[in-house]
C-alpha cells in the first residue's frame, strides 16, 4: 500500500508476471515514471532519475523473456537506490557540495547483484549528506517530503528510499543503515525496512560513513519484499573484506513458518523517551505476537541505554578518518587558492554542510592524542558491553520487540537548531549497529495524526529467519 491508499502489486508478483510473459517490464517501468512524474516534485525522493536508462533495461529484459530465457528473480521489479552507492557513470553525490561533478568509475556490488538479477534502477535517492542525520534536512539539495504528510520529514538519513517506496515510485529501495537510517525512516514512512548482521551484504561501492557499522538493506511495501530483496542482494563479496564468507538461508522460506513457541523478549530497562502512541503500538504488538502463539519474556539490556553516547564518538571517529580523502585532489569540488595546503582548507570549508563539519571535528578530537584512550577508546569498550548484554538477552529470547523511534514523523525544522534532539530520534536503533546485529522495523498500524508508527523487531547474530518471521507474523496481524 503506498501513502496515498492505493495498492500495488508486490515485487514477487510482478517478477512472477514479467518471467512469465504475462507482464511487460516495459509496463512495470512506465508505471512507475508515471508515479514519479505526477509527485516527485512535491516529495524530492530523488537526486537523479534513470527514465531512459530504466526505459533501457526494460526493454532488454522483455526482449530476453521473448527468446525463452529467465531474467531472474527481480525480472521488471523497479528499485530506488540511495545516492550513497556507486553507479558507473552516473552521478555519485552523497547529497554532498563536495562530490560535485564526481561520477563513479565502478558498479557497487549490490548494483551488480540487482543487475544480474533483473531488476531496473529508477534513481538514486536523496539523503542526508553522506547519511548523517534522521530527518533529510542536512541534505545539500533541499529535504525529501514525507509522503503522508508533507510538512513532515520523511525521516533519515534514507529518507529519499523510504519516501520512494511510500510514494510508489519504486517497488523496493536500498538504503543504508549505520546508526537506524534505514529503520527510522521506514517508520516514520510507513514502510518496512531492514538492516542485516553486519556483513550479510556487501558494502563495496557504498561510500563509507562509518566502517564497522555500515550495512545495506531494502525498503519494501511489505515483509516479503524485503525478503525478496534481501535473499538477491546477500552473499559473500570478495571485495568486501568484512562480508560473511557462508551463504544466507532463504528468507522467502522462512517467512512461510508461524511464530508457535517463539520467545518474544520485552525489554524492561529500556530508555525511557518513546510517545504513548509509539508505545501503545509496540504493547499491541506484543500481543498480536502472543495471540500467534509466541511467548512473551522479561529481559535485561543494561548497556542498551549508552548505545547513544558511544555511538557519537565511534561512528563520528571513523567519519572524521573516512572523510578525509575528499580534499579537492581526486573527488569532486575543487575550490582554488594560492596552494595546495590552502586549497584543502577552502574546499573543504566550501564543499562540506554543518553536520559533517561537526563530525569530523568531534571524530578528530576524539581520536587525537591524549583524548584516545579517554574517549575512543572507552566507546569501543562500551561496544563490547552493549554486544555482550544482547547476547545474553538472546540466549532468553529468539526477537526482542522495541519502538523504532521514539515518535512519528515530526515537522520540517522542529529539531533543526538542535543536534543533541535530532540524535535522540536513534536511541532505539544504534545499539543493534554497535552490537553487529540484524533489526528490521514493521509498520504497525498509525499513531498521533494518523501518522505510520513502526515496530522494531531485533535478533542475534545471523539470526535472519527468525526475525522476518516474527515480522511477518506482525504483518498479518494486521490484515
Ligand atoms: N542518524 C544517525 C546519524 O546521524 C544514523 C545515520 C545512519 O544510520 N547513517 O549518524
Amino acid at each position: 500500500m503506498t501513502a496515498d491508499g492505493t495498492s500495488t502489486p508486490s515485487a514477487a508478483a510482478v517478477a512472477a508476471a514479467v518471467r512469465s510473459g504475462a507482464t511487460k517490464a516495459a509496463d512495470v517501468v512506465e508505471q512507475h515514471l508515471a508515479a514519479i512524474a505526477a509527485r516527485e516534485p512535491e516529495i524530492h525522493a530523488f537526486n537523479t532519475v534513470l527514465a531512459e536508462q530504466a526505459r533501457e533495461r526494460a526493454a532488454q529484459i522483455d526482449a530476453s523473456v521473448a527468446a525463452g530465457n529467465d531474467p531472474g528473480p527481480l525480472a521488471g521489479v523497479t528499485v530506488a537506490l540511495k545516492d550513497n552507492m556507486c553507479t558507473r557513470g552516473v552521478p555519485t553525490t552523497c547529497s554532498s557540495k563536495i562530490l560535485d561533478g564526481w561520477k563513479p568509475p565502478y558498479d557497487a556490488t549490490v548494483v551488480n547483484m540487482l543487475r544480474d538479477a533483473g531488476a531496473i534502477i529508477v534513481g538514486k535517492t536523496n539523503l542526508d549528506e553522506f547519511a548523517m542525520g534522521s530527518s533529510t534536512e542536512n541534505s545539500a539539495f533541499g529535504p525529501t517530503r514525507n509522503p503522508h504528510d508533507t510538512s513532515r520529514v520523511p525521516g533519515g538519513s534514507s529518507g529519499g528510499s523510504a519516501a520512494a517506496v511510500a510514494a510508489g515510485f519504486s517497488q523496493i529501495a536500498l538504503g543504508s543503515d549505520t546508526g537506524g537510517s534505514i529503520r527510522q525512516p521506514a517508520a516514520l514512512c510507513g514502510v518496512v525496512g531492514v538492516k542485516p548482521t553486519y556483513g550479510y551484504v556487501s558494502r563495496y561501492g557504498l561510500v563509507a560513513f562509518a566502517s564497522s557499522l555500515d550495512q545495506i538493506g531494502p525498503f519494501a511495501s511489505s515483509v516479503e519484499d524485503a525478503a525478496l530483496m534481501l535473499d538477491v542482494i546477500g552473499g559473500h563479496d570478495p571485495h568486501d573484506s568484512t562480508s560473511i564468507p557462508q551463504r544466507h538461508p532463504s528468507l522467502t522460506e522462512a517467512i512461510q513458518q508461524g511464530v508457535e513457541g517463539l520467545r518474544v523478549g520485552r525489554i524492561t530497562d529500556l530508555p525511557e523517551g518513546a510517545d504513548p502512541d509509539v508505545q501503545e503500538r509496540l504493547d499491541a504488538a506484543f500481543e498480536a505476537l502472543r495471540a500467534a502463539g509466541a511467548t512473551i519474556v522479561d529481559v535485561q539490556v543494561p548497556a542498551f541505554t549508552f548505545g547513544l553516547t558511544a555511538y557519537y564518538l565511534i561512528a563520528p571517529a571513523e567519519a572524521s578518518s573516512n572523510l578525509a580523502r575528499y580534499d579537492g585532489v581526486r573527488y569532486g569540488l575543487r575550490v582554488d587558492a594560492a596552494d595546495t595546503n590552502e586549497m584543502y582548507g577552502v574546499t573543504r570549508a566550501a564543499g562540506f554542510g554543518d553536520e559533517v563539519k561537526r563530525r569530523i571535528m568531534l571524530g578528530t578530537y576524539a581520536l587525537s592524542a591524549g583524548y584516545y584512550d579517554a574517549y575512543y577508546g572507552k566507546a569501543l569498550k562500551v561496544r563490547r558491553l552493549i554486544h555482550d548484554d544482547f547476547e545474553r538477552a538472546y540466549q532468553q529470547a529468539d526477537v526482542l520487540l522495541t519502538p523504532t523511534s521514539p515518535s512519528v514523523a515530526f515537522k520540517f525544522g522542529s529539531k533543526g537548531d538542535n543536534p543533541f534532539a535530532m540524535y535522540l530520534c536513534d536511541t532505539y536503533t544504534i545499539p543493534t549497529n554497535l552490537a553487529g546485529h540484524p533489526g528490521m522495523s514493521v509498520p504497525f498500524g498509525t499513531g498521533a495524526e494518523g501518522l505510520p508508527v513502526g515496530v522494531q523487531v531485533l535478533a542475534g547474530t545471523l539470526q535472519e529467519p527468525v526475525m522476518f518471521r516474527a515480522a511477518a507474523a506482525l504483518e498479518r496481524a494486521l490484515s
